[in-house]
């Protein structure tokens, strides 16, 4: 390929036949851009006749928002890519299969998951997962542990910090969850009608001295290898089957961030279930499902990380009397802190989840705000303090 430029269907369609040994010679290949245009193109291309099928994905080297255009390095994609090559590697079974690649381009060709949905949309449809937990909880696990210096050379691990410098992404994350929605910003959104919520997040002094401790972590701690943007629209579903994919804003980071990720989502879908569920019963139930499976997600991951610990680390002080308590409890108050600000940013920031705003009732959304942001502070008012998952029913369940 030539340099870098967006690619055409065409020009998909021919990379996709260079692949060796993939398509047949001569097959009839289809090709649909199925992205939605923002970061990045994401092509999905299938041989007519044997269904077999490619996704192709390309950096775009500018994100589309409010109106005008943010540069962003094409980086990202090798970022991406070795991302999923290293956590394909550690979690074959969790990630999709990277075919091939061009980091001129920023390309990335993968393997096709069209067989699993989004589990954003599959929540706000109320479908429940019983391996959910299991699975992103071992995901996180053997990706964060086998990523830090828990389990790396620490020269090897400072090599691969270089690596995964991620700045341009980075800084959205920075601005959009750690600054805007605690000032006057024109990047913040959200209904007047919650005005006096959006003042209330302004003028909170406890709360942003709390903010201001999780930025820090978020700037200044590279524990592991992170997602970094770890939502229910970067996770595939099916009833047996969990794959997580998009990790273009990893870096290394604080391991909470990643853990407090699947949280906020699981809890803003809690949340949105206000404007979902009509039955109150089946609400309830619902509910009660999301919450358990907030402390499924993290008690699969404690579990899993305390034996991968026990079998497989190399810092020579990693067996030292009470480090891993320590380590464990901070790392749960990072979670339940990140957690918050990742649910507060979905409601007055930028970038919001479907699981809330396509509520098509305006006073059940509403009120889905206000319950996503009460919780969404305590958890980060209450997270230096917290030394249980439990914490996390408590929460919620008195402000629900
Ligand atoms: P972005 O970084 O722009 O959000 P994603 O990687 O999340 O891009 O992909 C955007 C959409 O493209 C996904 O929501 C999904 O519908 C589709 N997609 C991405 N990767 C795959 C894949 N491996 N298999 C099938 N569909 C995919
Ligand atoms: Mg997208
Ligand atoms: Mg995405
Ligand atoms: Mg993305």
């Amino acid at each position: 390929m030539s340099a870098y430029h967006p690619l055409t269907n065409e020009e998909s369609i021919v990379l996709a036949r260079a692949i060796p040994g993939f398509f047949r010679e001569g097959a009839e290949l289809d090709c649909r851009e199925i992205g939605d245009g923002n970061l990045n193109l994401v092509f999905h291309i299938r041989d007519t006749e044997s269904g077999k099928s490619i996704i192709i994905k390309q950096a775009l080297p500018y994100a589309k928002v409010v109106g005008e255009s943010w540069p962003l390095s094409l980086d990202r994609a090798r970022i991406e890519r070795e991302a999923l090559q290293i956590q394909h590697h550690l979690c074959s079974n969790l990630v999709p299969e990277v075919y091939s690649y061009d980091d001129e381009m920023a390309v990335t060709v993968m393997e096709d998951l069209s067989d699993f949905t989004i589990m954003r949309h599959a929540l706000i449809e109320g479908k429940t997962f019983p391996h959910f937990a299991d699975h992103i909880g071992a995901f996180i696990a053997r990706t964060l542990f086998f990523t830090s210096d828990l389990a790396m050379d620490p020269r090897a691990k400072k090599e691969q910090v270089q690596r995964f410098i991620n700045p341009d992404l980075c800084k959205i994350t920075e601005d959009l969850i750690f600054d805007d929605p605690y000032k006057l910003s024109d990047n913040n959104n959200y209904p007047a009608v919650i005005e006096d919520e959006a003042e209330a997040l302004r003028t909170d002094a406890a709360l942003h001295l709390e903010v201001a401790l999780l930025r820090e972590k978020f700037l200044t701690r590279t524990e592991a290898l992170l997602h970094g943007d770890l939502h229910t629209g970067s996770i595939f579903i099916t009833e047996e089957s969990t794959k997580v994919i998009d990790p273009e804003f990893a870096y290394y980071g604080p391991m909470g961030f990643d853990i407090g990720a699947v949280i906020a989502n699981l809890l803003l879908n809690l949340a949105g279930q206000i404007g979902w569920k009509a039955d109150e019963a089946d609400r309830r139930r619902h509910q009660n499902w999301l919450l358990q499976t907030s402390l499924d997600v993290w008690s699969k991951f404690e579990a899993e990380f305390r034996k991968l610990w026990d079998e497989h680390a190399v810092d020579p002080l990693a067996h030292a009397p009470g480090y891993q308590d320590l380590y464990i409890q901070k790392v749960l108050q990072d979670a339940v802190g990140f957690a918050g600000a990742k649910m507060i940013r979905r409601i007055v920031g930028l970038s919001h989840v479907a699981d809330i705003d396509t509520i098509p009732d305006e006073t059940q959304r509403e009120r889905a705000q206000r319950l996503a942001l009460s919780v969404g502070k305590a958890l980060i008012l209450n997270c230096r303090k917290i030394s249980s998952i439990a914490a996390i029913d408590d929460i919620v369940r008195t402000t629900a």
